[in-house]
């Protein structure tokens, strides 16, 4: 199943366009304080299955270009980003002195995970906004594993078990001394879209062709198959540190090609049997909540 959420909904993707399947959601449990932890619908996915594909056969198609996409996972518990996982990419930081931080370019064995908010978490129809236009901000095209079930110290063996499904992820970079989540959690540099692509449909996540373009210019190519640590390594290693929830994503870092960002940039990005999603970057808006 190719999952979308948008403004209002829920809708089960077909090409370019989706059935409503909104009705589901009343099928997940009512809210309690406190709340119980994970994505409710990712958690319900496995049971709501067979409703979600009923749903979609009494609605009728409508266009993509319709509605606007928000994140394929609205409440996730963590964002859990991997830092330089590909050998190109530690190599273009290593050669670069004056963008990358010293203390950044290390080996993902000796750094670790990192978190990003998830107020910092947008979908394919938002914009990126830039919050400091005047430092190098860069775009980062990665896979993103949803997780499907709670879990802990998964071993590698049955780590893809735990997966719900995938998405394109973009993690987007100011460059500068300050630490990785303060630098990535800046609200819109979190991308996931635009759709969920469950674990059953897409298969193995270990050979997939992953492409950035910004405005029409090809900036990444690459493949997951370059992994250093690959998705099952990622999920025994983020496990062994957190307990892992429905909805968690892990962004599996970004090869090499990472370039800035300004406003009135579109950037295209497409990754292998999940999709492709088009975004704009504009300028940073002021927001008073009442
Ligand atoms: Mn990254």
């Amino acid at each position: 199943m190719r999952l979308c959420q948008f403004e209002g909904g829920v809708g089960l993707v077909e090409g370019s366009e989706f059935r409503d399947v909104s009705a589901v959601l009343k099928r997940l449990p009512s809210s309690v304080y406190p709340p119980v932890r994970g994505d409710a619908l990712i958690a319900a996915l496995p049971v709501l299955r067979s409703d979600i594909l009923e749903l979609a056969r009494k609605s009728e198609p409508r266009p993509l270009s319709s509605v606007h996409l928000k994140s394929p996972v609205r409440a996730p518990g963590k964002l859990i980003a991997a830092p330089v996982n590909y050998q190109d990419h530690l190599d273009e930081a290593i050669a670069d002195t004056e963008t990358f931080s010293r203390a950044h370019v290390r080996r993902i064995e000796e750094t670790g995970l990192f978190l990003k908010a998830t107020s910092s978490m947008v979908g394919a129809d938002d914009a990126i906004r830039l919050c400091f236009p005047e430092r190098r901000t860069d775009h980062e095209i990665e896979l993103a594993v949803v997780i499907g079930q709670a879990c802990r110290n998964v071993p590698r063996e049955r780590a893809l078990d735990v997966v719900a499904g995938y998405c394109i992820g973009l993690d987007i970079t100011i460059r500068g001394p300050e630490e990785r989540s303060l630098r990535k959690s800046i609200d819109s540099y979190s991308v996931l879209g635009p759709w969920l692509v469950t674990a059953d449909e897409l298969g193995d996540p270990s050979g997939l062709a992953l492409e950035l373009d910004v405005d029409g210019e090809p900036r990444q190519r690459a493949n997951t198959r370059d992994l250093i640590i690959d998705v099952p390594g990622l999920i025994a290693f983020a496990s062994r540190w957190y307990t892992l929830d429905p909805g968690d994503v892990i962004y599996t870092g970004t090869p090499a090609g990472v370039g800035p960002i300004v406003a009135g940039n579109r950037v295209r990005a497409s990754i292998e049997r999940i999709g492709e999603l088009n975004m704009e970057v504009a300028a940073e808006r002021a927001t008073i909540s009442s």
